[in-house]
């Protein structure tokens, strides 16, 4: 009964975060905007005080919150009960029915932040918390070293915020990706250099300008926000867990705050103990995760990028030995695939489901497509794919590969030849299907 008074008592804006934690040597810091520990290096995360979570959050006052990523605030680090909510998270949890049976599951869910606000990615979920947190360190200029889709949402929500934006890419992004940044009015700097190079530049800049870059210094706030993939997920199949969750790997971040959002849900109550199986995709041009995991290694050796997937290619990944460590404790995988499985994979999911993912998606059902053939997913596990982008955003990369329209004259026996045309195409490749 006291749960039940407590959820109906307002929240007041205290922080249920007590500081960050160094991940390697468990040295405390103040929340202020630090990334790396002192002493030995290692990154720092966000720490909690989950007996008062526990006593405090319940299923209830979840649902009672808004419909985004802010009804999980008390698990996020931030004090304001004002948090910048773009509409950011909450997207759909599509039970697939026909890519399901073309792959032989019986289970299968895409998560499908393909269609997140407000652009288009996963990246508006880290992009939120972070700015959020950098508003209330007194930053008034917010920066990221990106490979599209960071930029993208950090000049919007800047936007949104009135925050000053100034935003560094690789010179050679997609089209799409420099546009959709453009357009909100940042300052663009494009690096004449892979990301790894866009990456090395800020953290000088960062410590010479005083900016918060949702990426460097204030990444611990940031990469909280991947918690939140974990946790609706949870909730949308009704307070479950998954058996097997396929995610992209780029700095590996993403995966290990799916894995560190369902350790709290469990840790809190919320839904029952059972270990997840964590299976990473990268694209074989930049797979330095996939390599290390393949060989047993303990650690990374950094790889140049050379993929059509840009948003997911980091080749000296942050995050990826923690990666690599999750699926390995949890009995996954990581796999990568080649640019053409990449392109396969993002036809695939478009003409069962519906769905225009990126090249990332693509990633991840490609290497969907490659566990079930190799027997590394069981058809009867419930499996939920993650999806975290928008295929218009990579048009490029099937430019050539998807056929082209029928041009006809305004006329009905012009339309009636070319439908006869495209009918007896579409035979030949029923007859090829059938051989
Ligand atoms: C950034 C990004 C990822 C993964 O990023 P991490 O660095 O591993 O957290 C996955 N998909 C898309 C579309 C992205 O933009």
């Amino acid at each position: 009964m006291t749960q039940a008074t407590q959820a109906t008592t307002p929240t007041q804006s205290a922080a249920t975060f007590t500081g960050l934690k160094c991940k390697e040597c468990g040295a405390d810091y103040e929340a202020k905007a630090l990334h790396v520990c002192e002493f030995c290096f290692g990154p720092l995360e966000v720490a909690y005080d989950y007996s008062a979570l526990s006593r405090t959050v319940t299923r209830e006052t979840i649902q009672a919150g808004p419909n985004s990523i802010w009804r999980y605030r008390p698990f996020l680090p931030v004090q304001t009960n004002n948090p910048i909510d773009v509409g950011t998270g909450m997207t759909p949890l599509v039970q697939t029915n026909r890519l399901a049976r073309r792959l032989g599951l019986k289970r299968l869910y895409i998560k499908n932040d393909a269609v997140n606000m407000p652009t288009l990615s996963f990246k508006d979920r880290v992009v939120s918390v972070a700015l959020t947190r950098a508003r209330e360190l007194g930053f008034s200029t917010v920066s990221c070293a990106s490979t599209g889709n960071l930029a993208n949402s950090t000049a919007a929500i800047a936007a949104h915020a009135g925050l000053e934006c100034c935003v560094f890419i690789p010179a050679d992004l997609e089209a799409g990706k420099i546009l959709g940044t453009l357009i909100y009015g940042p300052t663009v700097m494009a690096v004449q250099g892979n990301y790894d190079q866009v990456n090395r530049l800020c953290s000088e800049v960062a410590n010479t300008h005083g900016w918060g870059f949702v990426n460097i210094n204030l990444r611990p706030y940031y990469s909280e926000g991947s918690k939140t993939l974990g946790y609706e997920v949870a909730e949308q199949l009704g307070w479950q867990l998954p058996d097997h969750i396929v995610a992209p790997l780029a700095s590996g971040s993403l995966f290990s705050k799916i894995h560190k959002g369902f350790q709290e849900f469990i840790k809190v109550g919320l839904v029952e103990d059972k270990t997840v199986r964590f299976s990473g995709a990268q694209a074989e041009g930049c797979s330095p995760i996939a390599q290390a995991f393949r060989e047993g290694r303990d650690f990374i050796t950094p790889v140049k990028p050379n993929t059509i997937a840009k948003s997911i290619a980091i080749g000296n990944p942050a995050d990826g030995i923690y990666a690599v460590d999750i699926a390995r404790k949890t009995n996954g995988n990581i796999e990568s695939v080649t640019d053409a499985e990449i392109i396969e994979g993002m036809k695939l999911l478009a003409e069962t489901e519906g769905i225009f993912t990126e090249t990332a998606g693509g990633t991840t059902i490609a290497v969907l497509k490659k566990l079930v053939e190799a027997g590394k997913i069981d058809p009867e596990e419930t499996t939920v794919a993650y999806i975290t982008g928008n295929g218009l955003k990579t048009q490029e990369a099937v430019q050539g590969y998807i056929g082209e329209p029928l041009t006809i004259e305004p006329k009905l026996d012009s339309f009636e030849r070319a439908l006869e045309r495209a009918q007896t195409l579409d035979r030949l490749e029923w007859q090829q299907v059938l051989v």
